[in-house]
């Protein structure tokens, strides 16, 4: 059975990097039929940050990305909080050290801090462990009475020397690691807390993972949890890994480090923290407009592919294509331009009605009321193509509902003539005798206008379009005629005249 789980620690707002590797876990849960679940890791308290939990629950429903089993939704593998199973861990570390595969430590912090102090390179591991002071290093006896009289320790992990420590990653094959490169790390802290390499391995075991999706940043602790699974002796239940490639800034140099994220707006929404620069809370990809649809599509492609050249795909697409195999090994560059030009596409792509619900609360802010929903939308179908955003929309589509309040003067004045104004006020009257008011109807005949004024098409197709919609933008002018209407349309003219 396909159990996957997405693990964060709650010490912030999800950003890029977290979202792509929840994505990949339920793509993959959903593509096997399998299970979702979301675990919270909070075992560091000195991390955690009140409001976070909430945010990522947020974040991941807005996405789509709803686990099977959460803290919200516990399911029979509960509870899904690593601060609220506190009690299942000690047995372990206890077992490892009675089976010889941990110690107790009982270096104070200053102590340790001390040994930093002198060497910056400081590990605590086989090559010093003799020299510190631990259930190894002392006589049995003194060991007994430092834990009778209950002075605060921890335990750590006695990683063995001169070996070769292996597992096979579904995403980069074989990768191997020198034990003597690995130290000696913290498995239960003085508090009692587990710290992440034992929370994470008891509960990927008694949650009954059997793959996990995790950033590439987690490669060097592979070896730690693989030992422990063994030690454990759970070798044989061990999950298949999988390391997800970073994401790289877009000229491909250097990992995208999560500070840059908040800087620009990479966490999914905002949460309550501060622009570091301008004081301004950080946006997320929400408040500036990204449709989530377009947000996932975009995640989904950042280091994988379908092996053809389709960039957009829905949910269920991903869902149905999804393939470990096709997961790239190399860095994924992310280029927010492209990020927007996803969001362009969605917005076309994606069910009209979504956007337009997503629009007209844009007019009520702007004092405009009581549209007819079915004109909105006609204005939607012809602006839609040329917004990156919803938010666009307005400056898109504004003199559909106002009368433009600026003109573009420059662009037509200094060639303007008594025989523009002429034409334009002859253009009225001639309005005012058509009865189908089509696009199809008024383009010929304003072009055979021309034509018999002995003008040029660009002398006067620009002024009009001014006239209407007050710059040199918009989509073409006789849709927007059409659309306006004969009695607004000429009114617009006769304003625009000197
Ligand atoms: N708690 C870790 C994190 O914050 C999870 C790493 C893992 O998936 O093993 O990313």
């Amino acid at each position: 059975k396909v159990r996957v789980r997405f693990a964060p620690s709650p010490t912030g707002g999800l950003h890029l990097g977290g979202v792509r590797t929840a994505l990949f876990n339920y793509l993959f849960a959903r593509h096997h039929k399998g299970e979702f679940i979301l675990r919270i890791e909070d075992t560091d308290q000195t991390r955690f940050v009140p409001g976070a939990e909430e945010y990522i629950t947020e974040c991941l429903d807005w996405c789509g990305l709803t686990p099977d089993e959460s803290p919200n939704k516990p399911g029979a593998f509960g509870p899904y909080r690593q601060s609220e199973r506190k009690p299942s861990y000690r047995q372990y570390a206890e077992q490892l050290i009675e089976s010889g595969y941990a110690y107790y430590a009982f270096d104070t912090a200053a102590e340790l801090d001390e040994q930093r102090q002198l060497q910056p390179n400081f590990r605590y591991s086989h090559e010093n462990r003799m020299q510190l002071r631990n259930s190894l290093s002392l006589p049995a006896e003194e060991t007994q009475k430092i834990l009778a009289e209950g002075h605060p320790h921890t335990i750590r992990i006695k990683v063995p020397t001169d070996e070769t420590v292996a597992f096979e990653d579904m995403i980069r094959g074989w990768v191997s690691f020198e034990t003597n490169l690995v130290d000696d790390k913290v498995l239960l802290k003085a508090d009692g807390m587990p710290t992440y390499h034992l929370a994470v391995v008891v509960d990927d075991r008694a949650m009954e993972i059997s793959h996990i999706f995790r950033g590439e940043e987690w490669l060097p602790s592979a070896p730690v949890h693989i030992l422990l699974w063994e030690y454990l002796g759970w070798k044989t239940e061990m999950p298949n890994w999988a390391h997800l490639p970073l994401i790289l800034k877009p000229d491909g140099n250097g990992k995208l480090s999560k500070r840059d994220g908040d800087r620009l707006g990479f966490p999914v929404y905002a949460m309550n923290w501060n622009d570091p620069k301008t004081g301004d809370l950080t946006k997320g990809f929400r408040e500036m407009g990204f449709l989530s649809e377009a947000f996932v599509n975009m995640l989904g492609v950042l280091g994988w592919n379908d092996g053809t050249e389709q960039e957009l795909f829905t949910m269920d697409e991903l869902i149905e294509k999804f393939s470990v195999e096709r997961i790239n090994k190399a860095g994924a560059k992310f280029d927010f331009e492209k990020a927007k030009w996803f969001n362009h596409e969605w917005i076309k792509k994606i069910d009209q009605p979504i956007i337009l619900a997503r629009v007209l609360p844009i007019l009520a802010v702007h004092q405009v009321t009581g549209e007819d929903e079915t004109y909105v939308n006609q204005v939607l179908t012809l602006v839609k193509e040329r917004m990156t955003f919803v938010e666009d929309f307005w400056e898109q589509a504004s003199f559909f509902f106002q009368r433009p309040t600026q003109f573009d003067t420059d662009a037509v004045k200094p060639k303007w003539n008594a025989d523009k104004t002429a034409f334009f006020q002859s253009l009225i009257t001639d309005f005012n005798t058509v009865e189908s008011w089509e696009a199809a109807t008024l383009e010929p005949l304003f072009k055979e206008k021309i034509a018999t004024s002995g003008m040029k098409i660009g002398e006067l197709m620009m002024p009009f379009r001014i006239m209407l919609v007050g710059g040199k933008f918009g989509p073409d002018v006789f849709q927007i005629t059409q659309l306006l209407g004969k009695k607004e349309v000429n009114a617009r003219i006769a304003n625009a005249l000197p």
